[in-house]
């Protein structure tokens, strides 16, 4: 503790040169996601070095390595496509409030979209979209005919200079951006004096009221806490008109007007103890590798998404998990991967349950949902989540991390 930053990053929120590791991971996967049996099999790790800055609790990866961005984002396999009847509610109620603000036909800035998803749902309720996002996984034909633009690049791009829109939607992608200072202005440049902005992120506060580790994972550079975010906001000339828990505090949605930026002196600050959270932490560490080494036999994961790739760059080297299900058809022939090897996905069949000794829910933002699923397909054997057990009140599924 009290150690100096090994690298000379400046903290994003209050500039900051100091600040203390909480939690690190040696060897974690860089992807989530990846094509199975790629030459070589020893690349794609980095380190996780996630330290609380000295000046204001900010929390992010000092090892994060910014060289490798564009690899990353240009990502191999597309991830977070809405695969259930609860992730595609999700994405219709996001669309629905945001076309809740706008004028009838409104032109729409969608920054990172991934799949498209959420970009498709605002077409279908008649907004004109031009939709920015480097992965090259994403086919352009689905958006032929639909309403969408699809810019296949990193934002922002010269395409759109100049251009402002009557909203501008960027969902999960500022915890991935190193320096969010000129990210957030440019997204702040697009966007019509009158019009509304969406930003929607991680929250930290969850992450330190949960004590959540799996939250943890390479593509992460940055955890926000809300206020952290609303200087920033702020900063860029960004208005806060409402902020929306989601997913049960998980997440955090930001609707937003344009406003004058703010002067950089405001700062955030609101402390936390890097000690006692770090001890917080590790003590979640072991109790998962506790219950993992009392399950005696196969161990499967569902869920091939973050979550399941932080724990394997936990666990993987003791724990010899024996198979990975996801709803994803487009994961045929892919594979998840942690310092012991890669693992095929497979869809869920309840053949391939029954020779588990246990099932482990990684896409734990649905564990409700998917546990109902595999009970329904005939196993009745120990299902954990990595829900992290709240302070509010008792999961529905043992927690993996449960004292
Ligand atoms: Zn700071």
């Amino acid at each position: 503790m009290n150690k100096p930053a090994a690298t000379p990053h400046r903290c994003v929120v209050c500039g900051s040169g100091d600040a203390d590791t909480i939690w690190s991971v040696a060897r974690t996967p860089m992807h989530a996601v990846r094509p199975a049996g790629m030459a070589d099999i020893a690349s794609g790790f980095g380190n996780l070095d996630v330290a609380a800055c000295s000046g204001c609790g900010h929390l992010f990866n000092l090892a994060f390595d910014t060289e490798a961005a564009d690899e990353l984002y240009g990502a191999l396999v597309l991830t977070n496509e809405p695969v259930s009847p609860g992730m595609i509610a999700a994405v219709d109620e996001t669309a629905a409030l945001i076309m809740r603000h706008l004028k009838p036909s409104p032109a729409v800035l969608e920054v990172g979209g991934g799949g498209g998803a959420l970009s498709l749902a605002l077409a279908r309720r008649s907004a004109r979209v031009d939709l920015v996002e480097p992965s090259r996984a994403l086919q352009p034909e689905r958006f032929v005919g639909t309403g969408v633009t699809l810019h296949r690049a990193m934002f922002p791009i010269t395409a759109l200079a100049g251009r402002r829109f009557d909203a501008v939607v960027c969902r999960q992608v500022i915890e991935h951006v190193p320096d969010p200072a000129p990210f957030l202005t440019a997204l702040r440049a697009s966007l019509a004096d009158d019009g509304t902005a969406y930003l929607e992120m991680p929250s930290a506060d969850d992450i330190l009221l949960r004590h959540s580790i799996v939250d943890f994972h390479y593509p992460h550079v940055h955890y926000y806490r809300r206020a952290e975010m609303e200087l920033l906001l702020a900063r860029a000339g960004f208005a806060v008109a409402e902020v929306f828990d989601i997913k049960q505090g998980h997440d955090m949605g930001f609707l937003l007007r344009a406003a004058e930026p703010l002067a950089r002196e405001a700062r955030a600050s609101s402390y936390i103890s890097p000690a006692a959270f770090a001890a917080a932490l590790a003590k979640r560490r072991v109790r998962g590798a506790q219950r993992l080494a009392a399950i005696d036999g196969p161990i499967a994961l569902y869920g091939a998404n973050a979550y399941a790739q932080a724990l394997l760059g936990l666990y993987q080297e003791n724990t010899p998990f024996a198979a990975v299900f996801d709803d994803t058809a487009a994961y045929a022939g892919r594979c998840v991967y942690g310092p012991a090897g890669e693992i095929t996905i497979e869809p869920p069949r309840a053949e391939r349950f029954a020779g588990m000794a246990a099932i482990v829910v990684a896409a734990y933002l649905h564990d409700a949902e998917i546990a109902r699923k595999i009970a329904a397909m005939g196993f009745h054997g120990p299902v954990y989540t990595l829900r992290a057990p709240g302070p509010d009140a008792p999961g529905l599924i043992v927690s993996l991390f449960d004292p």
